[in-house]
């Protein structure tokens, strides 16, 4: 199979949630692709095993320039920090909302606390992380883009999932919603759905993921790796994913068939 290449030199790309998992790999790929990064992630280490140095370390040893912004998303003034701190490299150009958490528990289990948790990082944060970042393009005069990280649990059920779920059918909707009242202000919002990704999003699911895949004889054949997802967003953050706007592009080894 033959491999495109990116090119995001000169812009500037704020990746929340970008020291673990899908976040760092998101971070690498534009690093990788000449932007300049800001991590915007509670935690400057990286959960992953494999991974030995904070990303904006890494992304700076493979020769590119990062930075890295404690930031909790759930709280709009602290991403609207870093969007403001982003007008140091010249503004923010691309916003990928990513971070999330996940807590397994069956629906009948959560307690208010779970609920407003869950979705104050993944849905709070990506709305809010949307908003902030639009205000600041328009303001400039950018025309940007924004990818948000959805889940395929925004459209299919799955046991001990529904408070996280509810958060991921939202981010569809402020994905689709925000592509409509921004379009005229030329900037283009999108949605990666991933699905079985072995991460450490909540302790031990990366083995999990792994193990339930395994025995079963569907789709996917196997987990999905952070570097599976790279691409998706730099291809909806690129020129060319001009005329795509509103989607959420699944990535997920054929889990919804
Ligand atoms: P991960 O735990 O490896 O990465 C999530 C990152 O978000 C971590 O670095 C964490 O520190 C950060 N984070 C948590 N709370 C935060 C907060 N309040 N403010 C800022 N950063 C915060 O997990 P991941 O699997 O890479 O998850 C990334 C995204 O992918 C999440 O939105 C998740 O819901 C989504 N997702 C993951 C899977 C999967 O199977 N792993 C599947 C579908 C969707």
């Amino acid at each position: 199979m033959g491999t495109i290449s990116a090119d995001f030199s000169g812009e500037t790309v704020v990746v929340t949630g970008g020291s673990s998992g899908i976040g760092r790999a998101v971070a690498l790929g534009f690093g990788d692709a000449g932007a300049t990064v800001i991590n915007a992630d509670v935690r400057a280490d990286a959960k992953d095993a494999d991974a030995e140095t904070p990303t904006h370390e890494a992304v700076e040893e493979r020769g590119g320039t990062a930075a890295f912004v404690e930031t909790d998303v759930s709280e709009p003034s602290q991403i609207e920090s870093v969007i403001e701190g982003a007008r140091e490299f010249g503004g923010v150009d691309v916003m990928v909302n990513n971070a999330g958490v996940h807590r397994s528990l069956e629906f009948l289990e959560v307690e208010p606390e779970d609920f407003d948790f869950v979705h104050g990082v993944n849905l709070r944060g990506a709305f809010f992380g949307t908003q902030l970042a639009a205000k600041d393009m328009i303001d400039r005069g950018v025309e940007g883009a924004i990818v948000n990280t959805s889940s395929t649990t925004a459209e299919r059920a799955e046991w001990n999932h529904s408070h996280y779920a509810a958060t991921k059918g939202g981010i569809q909707m402020l994905t689709r919603s925000a592509a409509l009242e921004l379009d005229g202000h030329g900037i283009r919002v999108n949605a990666v759905a991933p699905g079985p990704i072995a991460t450490e999003i909540r302790e031990g699911w990366a083995d999990e993921a792994r193990g339930a895949i395994e025995e079963s004889d569907g789709l996917p054949s196997r987990a999905g790796t952070p570097a599976d997802l790279r691409d998706a967003y730099l291809y909806l953050a690129s020129e060319g994913a001009g005329y795509v706007t509103g989607e959420t592009v699944w990535v997920d080894g054929g889990s919804s068939l």
